[in-house]
């Protein structure tokens, strides 16, 4: 097919032949994206979940404005900066304990990319060579080629599958199926040297808003601990208060070797992530070896002015009730999703925090990648981003939204309901 489109931007996810981007949105701000024509759109999914807080959170806009007066990007090889520094050991006080050092980098996949560079170089470097990944059905780790191969295969990335490294895959913990997922694992860890289990915490996002409990988490980490193999968790969507917690793993009361961070850190207003990990980990490539330090960098490493918009979003959750505020859109979520627990257009009504998901039953959702564009048709007719994830519409705000704006939302999910099932009689 020949495109002739006005604009040369290639969109993420986004299939220019059926459904080409043309809308400019020329400002944002609370829970809302202000396009051109002036339409107020409610981002009921945080633009991709990265806004935490609000849209341009007035302290964090103000410290990205005092950053870039003083510094843009500084090479993190050879020197360091305050932001960077008051940043790490912020990020520290707030992790779960046992994590000591932070490596930064600019985005989720990377977070992700380096914690498995992190974990094999430690077996590398401890004289136990290991080089098996466990990871979960349904997750998603990222885009690159090493967090795809990790990630659950599919339709969006079967061109690439001749280049995706094998990983060992345990079932998702389904409700009252917990246990196959835990037999799995440690059957794993027996048979082969699993070098680190890679986990999204409670949610497994873009996989279709799973959720699971805490306890699995908890028990996922004492298998992993009895066969020295390391515990990742992918924070990189729950963390930030996603979840209800500032971490996700919290809830577990565990400690994982590494975590990821990334999406929430700076509030969403820039790219930047961090992978935490333990003193074992650091301590194996520390060396007067050079061939055992870290080889790893991204350009931007670092970048002032994304650490100190990461500062800034430290400190509101030190000033701000932020705790008070996601307990409080928790409930107003409950108290949304109860007459649809036993509504029989919808099925697996759930929630984890800030997270409500519910799937439109399948039966009469119909062929479902037609249900997907006209559930997305329908939201945006009513000024609500909604992106809804095959049959899986969830709503996972920022965090300043205000009853009647979920209202809106929820009644929404109920008339489009009603306009599936019309279609499909
Ligand atoms: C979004 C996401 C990533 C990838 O982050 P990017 O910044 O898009 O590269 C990784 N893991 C999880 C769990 C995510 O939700």
């Amino acid at each position: 097919m020949h495109s002739d489109l006005q604009s040369p931007v290639w969109h993420p996810f986004t299939q220019h032949g059926l459904d080409p981007v043309t809308t400019k949105i020329v400002r944002t701000e609370g829970a809302y994206l202000i396009d051109e024509h002036g339409r107020l759109v409610l981002d009921a999914i945080s633009s991709w979940w990265v806004i935490t807080h609000r849209h341009r959170h007035p302290a964090i806009a103000e410290a990205i404005q005092v950053a870039a007066e003083t510094l843009d990007q500084v090479i993190f090889a050879e020197y360091t900066h305050e932001a960077a520094e008051e940043l790490a050991t912020g990020l520290l006080r707030v992790a779960p304990p046992g994590l000591a050092h932070v490596f930064y980098s600019d985005s989720g996949s990377t977070a992700v990319e380096v914690a498995l560079k992190m974990a094999l170089g430690f077996f590398h470097h401890v004289g136990d060579p290991r080089s098996r990944i466990a990871v979960m059905e349904h997750s998603y780790h990222g885009d690159t080629i090493g967090t795809m191969s990790a990630g659950e295969r599919g339709v969006f990335n079967a061109p690439y599958g001749a280049l995706l490294f094998d990983v060992d895959r345990v079932p998702f913990p389904e409700a009252s199926r917990e246990q196959d997922t835990l037999d799995a694992f440690e059957r794993l860890c027996r048979d082969r040297k699993i070098a680190a289990l890679l986990v999204e915490p409670l949610v497994l996002g873009a996989g279709g808003m799973k959720m699971y409990s805490a306890r699995i988490l908890t028990e996922l980490k004492q298998i992993a601990e009895r066969f020295h193999t390391l515990l990742i968790v992918d924070e990189v969507m729950t963390g930030w208060g996603r979840t209800g917690t500032l971490f996700a793993c919290e809830q577990a009361a565990i400690s994982p070797d590494i975590l990821c961070t990334s999406k929430g850190i700076t509030g969403g207003a820039l790219p930047l992530a961090a992978t935490l990990c333990s003193h074992e980990i650091f301590d194996a490539h520390f060396s007067t070896d050079r061939s055992r330090m870290f080889f790893h960098s991204s350009s931007y490493t670092a970048n002032p002015i994304a650490c100190a918009a990461a500062v800034a979003n430290l400190k509101i959750w030190q000033t701000e009730p932020v705790a008070q505020r996601i307990e409080e859109l928790g409930r107003l979520h409950q108290e949304r999703l109860e007459p649809f627990r036993t509504d029989p257009r919808f099925a697996n009504v759930r929630q984890t925090g800030t997270i409500a998901a519910l799937d439109l039953d399948v039966s009469t959702a119909g062929y479902l990648s037609d249900v997907g564009p006209k559930l997305r048709r329908f939201f945006r007719d009513r000024d609500l981003l909604i992106r809804p994830l095959g049959n899986v519409i969830y709503l996972m705000t920022p965090y300043c939204v205000v009853p009647n704006e979920l209202d809106r939302a929820y009644a929404a999910i109920d008339e489009v309901a009603d306009m599936i099932r019309k279609a499909n009689k």
